[in-house]
């Protein structure tokens, strides 16, 4: 029995477990790694399902479940296959800050078609010389009357390049604001120049791109504007609260499925007469695994039970959790490959694979350090 997941909650649970159990391919998604591709065909299938909208609200097209069946849904796509899982739901958690601050028409615009799976979505916050230093940031906007300008530059954008649109932070002197650009203003019917610069292959999530984005002279309509004009960190730093909770759950579906794979195989895996498990070692590695989940599993349901309650406590779980469960998942990958021995260091079995894609969790939307920092602040 879970206390944070209701009936209807553990049938979407199955659902995307079983989707993912048949249709996630580790050869494919290792050709798609080389080829340096996102999945996009997986995505638009998951949208069609679904499963995107597990957390989204109802208004909007999705399920209404918050951030718990965020959750639900990213850990059960990353259990199955974690750098799969964690390509498609980083087409949509940057998507968030519009979710949340976006008008009407905005999110009919972007947010719907997103949860369809028909948009994938950016977020070009980080900058070369900006990046836990947010504030610092250089990409200038200037009030034209009619429309903004923009000249500056963004480094690491996920999903540059094939994005169909992107929450870009620009500064003036009113402070930062959060407005969105789109295909439409990339593919021309923008003024000014844009340029996107893929930054090349990376430790994990291969698919994925990371990009540098250039902006010279470049328009944004007025109406792009999310939130409110000069407080666009607090806007990015709200829609960061949930992503902050979604990015660990990517780290707890990862923890699962190299625990599950270990335990499989040292049950499995026989040496000195007799399966590995039966080396105390082995079974008390196993046991220290277990544990770890279950508390890394309490924390990361409390605070999303404790977002979808707009609970004061919120911010301060999704920077534990951020900071807490890559830690976890890194360690336990780690020590999976050792139980797998040699075969946990062959790119066929996963693993390896599993602890490159999942190191960046403890990096992107704020590394380790500044989740503690935010911790600290809320707490002394
Ligand atoms: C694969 C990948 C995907 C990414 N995706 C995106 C994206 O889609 N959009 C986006 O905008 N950005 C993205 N990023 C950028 C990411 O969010 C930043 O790399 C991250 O926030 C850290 O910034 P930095 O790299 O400039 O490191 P720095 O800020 O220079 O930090 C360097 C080191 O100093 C430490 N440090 C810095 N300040 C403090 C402090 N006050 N106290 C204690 N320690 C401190 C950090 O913890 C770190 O260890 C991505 C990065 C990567 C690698």
């Amino acid at each position: 029995m879970d206390p944070y997941i209701d009936n209807d909650l553990k049938d979407v649970e199955k659902a995307v477990s079983e989707f993912c159990e048949k249709e996630f391919d580790q050869e494919y998604l290792q050709r798609l790694e080389d080829e340096h591709r996102y999945p996009r065909e997986f995505y638009e299938k998951i949208g069609e399902l679904g499963f995107i909208g597990v957390g989204f609200s109802e208004d909007i097209g999705g399920s209404g479940y918050g951030a718990l069946g965020h959750v639900v849904a990213v850990k059960e796509m990353c259990r199955r296959l974690p750098g799969m899982g964690m390509a498609l739901s980083l087409g949509y958690i940057p998507g968030f800050v519009v979710d949340m601050y976006g008008t009407g028409e905005q999110r009919e615009k972007y947010i719907r078609p997103m949860i369809e799976g028909r948009y994938i979505s950016a977020i070009s916050v980080t900058e070369p010389d900006s990046g836990s230093d947010v504030k610092s940031m250089k990409t200038k906007m200037e009030d034209k009357k009619d429309y903004f300008t923009i000249n500056g530059s963004k480094v690491f954008t996920t999903n540059a390049g094939y994005a169909d649109f992107y929450t870009l932070l620009v500064k003036d002197e009113d402070g930062l604001t959060a407005m969105i650009f789109d295909r439409e203003l990339i593919d021309g019917n923008g003024s000014g120049c844009f340029e996107i610069n893929d930054l090349g292959r990376k430790m994990g999530i291969n698919t994925t791109t990371s990009g540098e984005l250039v902006f010279t002279d470049f328009h944004i309509p007025k109406d792009r504007v999310i939130g409110q004009r000069g407080k666009g960190m607090k806007t990015v730093l709200d829609g960061f609260e949930l992503g902050r909770i979604v990015i660990a759950a990517q780290a707890f579906g990862s923890m699962l499925y190299g625990y599950e794979k270990a335990s499989d195989y040292a049950k499995k895996r026989k040496q000195f007469g007799r399966s590995i498990i039966k080396f105390q070692s082995i079974e008390h590695d196993l046991v220290d695994m277990y544990v770890e989940i279950e508390k890394c599993r309490n924390l990361l349901y409390k605070a999303a039970w404790f977002f979808d309650r707009k609970d004061p406590e919120s911010k301060k779980y999704s920077s534990m959790v951020k900071l807490a469960l890559p830690e976890s998942a890194i360690k336990i990958l780690n020590r999976c490959i050792d139980i797998l021995g040699g075969y946990g260091y062959m790119r066929d079995q996963g693993l390896e694979g599993a602890l490159r894609d999942i190191r960046i969790t403890s990096i992107y939307e704020g590394t380790g350090n500044i989740q503690k920092n935010a911790i600290a602040k809320l707490l002394y």
